[in-house]
């Protein structure tokens, strides 16, 4: 059975893992701070702060862009979950604004158009690898006081054309913090876990802060135990601020984020195969589309004309007119699953999630393009350990449908 996604764990991936193991640190040691290093760099950003996982990156963004109560949090309803409800976590109102037709990610101009005064952050998601127009979404938000947060989940090692000129996800000025999820499924992977950049020294490390209980060791920061006042009072016991090794403040109130030692040494081992990991999802991708050009019930993905070389392909979703081949969604997943091949729904458009009708009162109607492109999309199989005999089988498979 051929999954939709799958990670790839070569035998000097398991032999960089198992070193670890046999080391002094399993947690919080050298390798994260490698990991980050070498992250930071392969994107071209300034910062890397790796977390537990991407859920928790938008998160500490969140927090460090002073996101909270009172303030509106515009994203794509075509996203997991986590995009939104990292607005919820910080007492937030997620809203959604709807994706074009044609890139299937968040519009410029409808975000223009129904823009809200109360926004705060607009979370623009890359899905399936394809970068949002990221130059116009920065405009429309920063031209009226809002953040930028890109959620790159899905999009890790890729890039786009802008200005004349190439820029990778989280290395381009039109994202304040961009995040990246490590889980099995997506193009790299540390087991669990999620990244944050950014250029912003501050940010990043009060999202090292947060990451670790809010807690400073460095004794430049300590602001003390006691206030002035008490200094002065003669009852109280000498000692109280006095500053040595053991000493630690927490100054603000932050989580337990922190990703592993061992994790860190797996993102480095992965970090170093990327560009095949890439190079072999863009290949079968060229494939499917050249295969699946002339079904007048089946459109491929978009192809960017200026950045298809440059993206970082996570999912392979086709959208399939389901009456003209008198199936169901149900029976054509079923159809390909008894020959082998898995497939999958990414997404269904987040406002419609029992708890976001609920809670915020969002109904159908509120974003159509997503609702329409929910109704038709179907992800096929892509993952870079898929042999050419896989590829053709999916292909036989998908075009026996119609
Ligand atoms: C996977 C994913 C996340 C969450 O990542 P985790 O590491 O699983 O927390 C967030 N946003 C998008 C678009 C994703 O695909």
């Amino acid at each position: 059975m051929l999954p939709y996604g799958r990670q790839s764990i070569s035998e000097q991936d398991i032999e960089n893992v198992v070193r670890v193991l046999r080391s002094d640190f399993l947690t919080s040691g050298p390798e994260v701070e490698k990991f980050e290093v070498e992250f930071a760099e392969m994107v071209g950003a300034r910062h890397a702060v790796a977390v537990c996982n991407a859920t928790a990156a938008l998160h500490l963004a969140m927090r460090v862009l002073g996101v909270g109560r009172g303030d509106r949090v515009i994203t794509s309803p075509n996203t997991f979950l986590a995009s939104a409800n990292a607005a919820i976590y910080v007492g937030a109102t997620p809203d959604f604004s709807d994706i074009d037709g044609e890139s299937y990610n968040l519009s410029a101009d409808l975000l223009e158009e129904n823009w809200l005064p109360d926004t705060k952050a607009v979370v623009a998601v890359d899905y399936a690898g394809l970068p949002c127009n990221m130059p116009e979404i920065a405009r429309v938000a920063r031209s009226r006081g809002a953040y930028v947060i890109e959620d790159a989940c899905h999009g890790t090692g890729g890039g786009f054309i802008a200005g004349e000129r190439e820029w990778k996800l989280g290395g381009h000025p039109w994202a304040d913090i961009t995040t990246f999820s490590f889980h099995p499924v997506k193009t790299m992977t540390t087991g669990e876990g999620g990244v944050l950049v950014t250029d912003n020294e501050e940010w990043a490390k009060q999202a090292r802060l947060l990451r670790s209980h809010g807690i400073t060791r460095d004794s430049a920061d300590f602001v003390g135990f006691t206030d002035a006042g008490d200094q002065t009072n003669d009852d109280l016991p000498s000692g109280l601020n006095e500053i040595g090794p053991w000493c630690y403040e927490m100054q603000e109130l932050g989580y337990n984020y922190r990703i592993t030692d061992l994790q860190c040494a797996l993102g480095r081992s992965q970090l170093a195969r990327l560009p095949e990991f890439i190079q072999r999802r863009r290949q079968i991708v060229a494939r499917y589309n050249e295969a699946f050009s002339d079904l007048n019930w089946l459109t491929p993905p978009p192809r960017p004309e200026l950045s298809q070389e440059l993206v970082s392909w996570h999912l392979y979703t086709v959208l399939i007119d389901f009456g003209k081949i008198g199936k169901t969604r149900s029976e054509v997943m079923q159809e390909l699953r008894s020959l082998g091949v898995g497939s999958q729904v990414l997404y269904i458009p987040v406002h419609l999630q029992p708890y976001y009708r609920t809670t915020y009162g969002y109904g159908v109607g509120k974003c159509p393009v997503a609702e329409g492109f929910y109704l038709k999309a179907l992800s096929l199989p892509l993952f870079p350990e898929m042999t050419a005999g896989d590829v053709e089988h999916v292909i036989e498979s998908v075009c026996g449908l119609g």
